[in-house]
């Protein structure tokens, strides 16, 4: 098996992430680290080396060298135009709040609340070329292509069916980014060689979009384990208006790295933490 940790620099790393580490790590021979930087407001260069710090000090070393997001964007870009030639993206010059929202949350359902505006009207290269826009999937033509919504199936054999309500128009680039969450982790978990996506099932909802595009760009289809999230022991999410206990404030208090690591492999969480669903 080949799995990936695949964090977005926005932040210190938190408990939610170690376990998210240990599991992929404890289930690769092989186990790529990935930075996703593409989001041009919340990813933060500096994080990338405290990534790799608690990374390090939980014992666990990638295979490799770790892929950054925001150098491999022309591979994206190849994807899409892949698309665009096939028809299957169409531009949406819908205002930013609207792209924003689907771009900077990978958690929920892929682009499902977009109304359609700009689907179907004919192209204009001049507004093209003069107002920025995006780019979105046209989900129904897709869908009509690969012959309805794609199911995936989990570590263990668990088949799961996707809904059309997952898979919407989702955005897979826009002007400020040159792909969408989506669109960069198709391509870069198939260029990997990625046989299994570990992540938490707070991204479950992202996985039958990300099947589609995997069948449209005739990608290798992997398995899955979507893992139950670390809360707090009350069931909060950990957030950091929630003082997420975060890996590096753990360090300083004194904690041992690789114990942390080894309890989290067996399923212990800390005092006042647990998983989702125990
Ligand atoms: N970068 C995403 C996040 O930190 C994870 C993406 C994935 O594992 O597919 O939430």
């Amino acid at each position: 098996m080949i799995t990936r940790f695949a964090p977005s620099p926005t932040g210190r790393l938190h408990l939610g992430h170690a376990y998210s580490a240990v599991l992929g790590r404890r289930h690769g021979e092989r186990w790529l680290l990935r930075i996703e930087d593409l989001d041009p407001g919340r990813a933060r260069p500096e994080f990338v080396g405290g990534i790799i710090e608690d990374l390090a000090w939980l014992g666990l070393e990638p295979d490799g060298e770790p892929l950054v997001q925001s150098r491999r964007t022309h591979l994206y870009a190849e994807a899409l135009e892949t698309l665009k030639k096939r028809g299957l993206v169409y531009p949406c010059f819908c205002t930013r709040a609207d792209i924003a929202a689907s771009l900077s949350a990978p958690h929920g359902d892929a682009g499902s609340a977009y109304p359609g505006t700009c689907r179907g009207r004919p192209d204009d290269p001049a507004r093209r070329a003069s107002t920025p826009h995006s780019w979105r999937l046209h989900s129904a033509k897709a869908l009509d292509e690969v012959g309805g919504v794609p199911g995936w199936r989990e570590l263990g054999g668990e088949a799961f069916e996707g809904s059309a309500t997952m898979i919407g128009d989702a955005i897979l680039a826009r002007k400020d980014a040159p792909s969408s969450y989506h669109l960069s982790c198709v391509v870069d978990d198939w260029e990997s060689g990625v046989t299994l996506v570990v992540r938490g099932a707070d991204l479950r909802p992202s996985t039958p979009v990300q099947r589609l595009l995997q069948i449209l760009l005739g990608a290798p289809e992997p398995v899955y384990l979507h893992h139950a999230l670390v809360t707090h022991e009350d069931g909060r999410r950990l957030a950091k208006r929630d003082a997420a206990p975060t890996l590096a404030a753990m360090r300083a208090a004194g904690v041992d790295g690789p114990a942390l690591a080894w309890e989290l492999a067996t399923g212990q969480l800390p005092t006042g933490y647990r998983l989702a669903g125990d």
